[in-house]
């Protein structure tokens, strides 16, 4: 037998084999096709099927992952040879038509790609992060020459190839024209992929994978989606200012793309895990071994660490029959002074949250906390869509640092984002909804460095009051020095760090008398109950199987409460709580019952969260003047009390000025004093427009309005 019938053999036992595998398999598939043709031009291969199919199906099936573009060419063979479709001018459809495979065993991280697998099919998992708008791409270029001969060029990714002279023999004609009309042109869409939260190791930066989409495949995902590509891995060399680089760049020729149930399917719970789940559920200690499993290095904070603890099971998420939805997902916020351990919490959740996501307000990348459509160089002069962190973050927690220094654009879309959990994007070509499903954990520090219980909570923090009332709970976390509770911590900071000292020394020169023993409890004070493997393992089960309905004693408790709040309100006094703070305790003793697992919201859980609840009000909205909450003191950043007492100071001041307007700081206080407002707070005032740029001194002692 010579070499060449040998080939020739091979070739016609693959097509046979492939024909034998696809009239068995997906014969009405591609009858389908056949009819159906151009609106159905998609053939979709099961792989595990073709892996299933006897000893050719796994030898078809290698193949195709050493060598997808000869498997691709094979399979139109034999489609061909066969004729698999049942019609006559079938030619045309088999080369138009797209062969894809789904649902490959093994899964290639994006920061494991190596230069070995280059031209090989590979299946890779991500988040959508950016996509471009379709637009037409040419594949097939025709140009004439001016002596009329046609000459074509197949186009490929990246650069435009044309032709240096015309393709007719004989014929020298250097100029060319694309003739727009005869080429041809496909769907195209770029669409950049990065690396799922789960798959990173504490801290470290996402990696980010290109791919090229054409055809029925563009315009199907979405920023936020979780998708697996597959598809042929292709290097493409880098340019430079014009210089050809030896350094080449990798993208993914996308050949499908399957998209992802979005709830925890990669937190994998076995049987004894559940047994373990169950047994922790019944757990008297439950709720105290949860909270102290939350950021065990950081000592106290035992409110905001419950607090935490509600958010990461969430409440539940309502679809109603008329489509309409309330969110279950509960919204946290951190004020407060330097170094009071906030930023720590927040990367604690992050590692507890089965997708929880990282990022500072004042974030580098445009998309910023939302969303932005921008026109940059990846969408080749497309408008490209690009998801922020809630996007980023659907169906997790999204812990937001140093909210107070996040971008204008951002605390507009915020609002959408927290209530509705969609962000809407209108920009030039693009108009898309995306989801932001998630819980936001929000952090953010006073602008003057302390807070000042006399200035609102919104002044102080550069956000906005219509923003602040979509927290469910607002925690304000000062750092007041008392000696009693300094101690401890300092006290538990040492202790970290001298079991940490001991643990470094001892694995250089092993110490006397220590052992895995001693070190383990010394570590004991620093150590979560509930390790965080479980933890994460607890939530997703809770949040899978526990859907808790409420009791009548726990909804008269909770309307109890609500209306005891709202009738605090009169003629005199402001409106003292919104519907909001109810929804919020709602979705809080949700959140509590799914913690035991419960089928039912009991009247415990309403006690538990309505304490909480109430601690936190008293932070934010007790008006310390007057002794009564004062919901305004969020929504429009000031207490009546202090509204009424700048109102005051401002016509005072106008009152006492001269013709310039300038008047004595004492006189105002005096005439203030005696109409009962107390000095302290009278300065403190005073000093606050100062600061704030609404009055200014033109001496001292002097004070003007600006
Ligand atoms: P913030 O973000 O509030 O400015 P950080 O989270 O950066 O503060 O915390 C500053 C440091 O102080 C951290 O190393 C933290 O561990 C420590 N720290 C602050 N408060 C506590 C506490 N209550 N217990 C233990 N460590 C604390
Ligand atoms: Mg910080």
């Amino acid at each position: 037998m010579s070499f060449d019938e040998e080939i020739d053999l091979e070739v016609v036992d693959k097509s046979k084999e492939w024909a034998e595998f696809l009239s068995k398999k997906y014969k009405a598939e591609i009858r389908t096709i056949g009819r159906e043709f151009p609106y159905k031009r998609s053939l979709i291969i099961n792989y595990e099927t073709l892996q299933k199919f006897g000893r050719s199906g796994v030898r078809l099936a290698d193949e195709l992952i050493n060598y997808p573009n000869k498997v691709f060419a094979e399979v139109r063979d034999a489609i061909r040879a066969h004729n698999l479709l049942a019609r006559t001018d079938a030619h045309d459809i088999i080369q138009k038509m797209n062969i894809r495979f789904i649902n490959l065993p093994r899964r290639t991280l994006v920061r494991d790609i190596r230069s070995d697998q280059m031209n090989t099919f590979v299946s890779v998992e991500g988040i959508v992060r950016k996509i471009t708008e379709v637009r037409p791409r040419i594949i097939q270029a025709i140009f004439r020459c001016p002596d009329g001969h046609m000459t074509l060029r197949e186009q490929g990714y990246g650069r435009f190839i044309e032709p240096e002279r015309c393709g007719v023999a004989d014929c020298t004609q250097k100029r060319l024209e694309l003739i727009v009309l005869r080429s041809t042109f496909v769907d195209a869409q770029k669409i950049r992929i990065q690396e799922t939260p789960e798959g990173l190791r504490g801290g470290e930066q996402p990696q980010i994978l290109d791919i090229d989409v054409v055809d029925d495949l563009t315009g199907l995902a979405a920023p936020g989606d979780r998708v697996v590509i597959n598809g042929v891995l292709h290097s493409i060399q880098r340019v430079t200012g014009g210089t050809k680089s030896t350094t080449f760049d990798i993208y993914l020729e996308c050949n499908s793309i399957e998209f992802g149930e979005k709830e925890f399917e990669e937190v994998n719970i076995t049987e004894e895990d559940e047994q373990e789940i169950l047994a922790l559920s019944q757990d008297p200690n439950l709720y105290r071994k949860i909270a102290h499993s939350i950021a065990p290095t950081i000592y106290g904070n035992e409110d905001v660490k419950e607090a935490i603890s509600l958010q990461l099971f969430s409440g539940i998420a309502k679809e109603m029959p008329d489509g309409s939805t309330l969110r279950g997902d509960i919204h946290i916020l951190l004020v407060g002074d330097p170094g009071i351990a906030k930023s720590q919490l927040l990367r604690y959740v992050v590692k507890l949250s089965p997708r929880g996501i990282y990022t500072s307000g004042k974030s580098a990348t445009s998309a910023g906390l939302t969303a932005a459509a921008v026109k940059d160089e990846f969408g080749d002069g497309r408008w490209t869509l690009e998801a922020g962190a809630l996007v980023l973050a659907d169906m997790g927690v999204a812990c937001v640092d140093e909210m107070d220094k996040m971008q204008k654009e951002d605390r507009s879309s915020l609002h959408e984002a927290m209530e509705q959990q969609t962000i809407s994007i209108a920009k030039a070509g693009i108009t898309s909804t995306l989801k932001s499903r998630c819980a936001l954990l929000g952090a953010a520090n006073p602008k003057l460095g302390r807070f000042d219980e006399y200035v609102g909570i919104s002044e102080q923090i550069n956000m906005p009051p219509s923003l602040l009332s979509r927290f469910d709970l607002i925690f304000i976390m000062a750092d007041v020095p008392e000696s009693r509770r300094d101690e401890a911590i300092a006290q538990h900071i040492l202790k970290a760090h001298a079991v940490g000292e001991l643990i470094m020394q001892h694995k250089r020169n092993p110490i006397e008398g220590v052992n895995e023993e001693y070190i383990q409890r010394e570590l004991a004070p620093v150590t979560p109950e509930i390790d965080p493997v479980m933890f994460r393992k607890y939530i997703a089960y809770a949040k899978r199987n526990a859907f808790p309905i409420i009791t009548q004693e726990a909804k008269d408790a909770l309307v109890a409460y609500y209306t005891k709040l709202r009738d605090l309100a009169s003629p005199e006094k402001p409106v003292p709580v919104t519907a909001r703070q109810l929804e919020a305790i709602v979705r809080l003793a949700e959140a509590s019952a799914r913690i035991r697992l419960s089928k039912t919201i009991d009247r415990d859980d309403a006690v538990r969260v309505i304490r909480i609840v109430d601690n936190c009000l008293r932070k934010v909205a007790y008006d310390p003047k007057t002794g009564t909450f004062d919901i305004d003191k969020i929504t429009t950043g000031f207490s009546k009390h202090s509204r009424d007492l700048i109102r005051s100071i401002k016509e005072t001041v106008r009152i006492l000025g001269d013709e310039h307007g300038t008047a004595r700081v004492d006189e105002v206080i005096n005439l203030l004093a005696d109409k009962g407002f107390s000095r302290d707070t009278i300065e403190k005032q005073i000093d606050a427009l100062l600061r704030g740029g609404e009055a200014l001194s033109p001496r001292n002692g002097l004070i003007k309005l600006i």
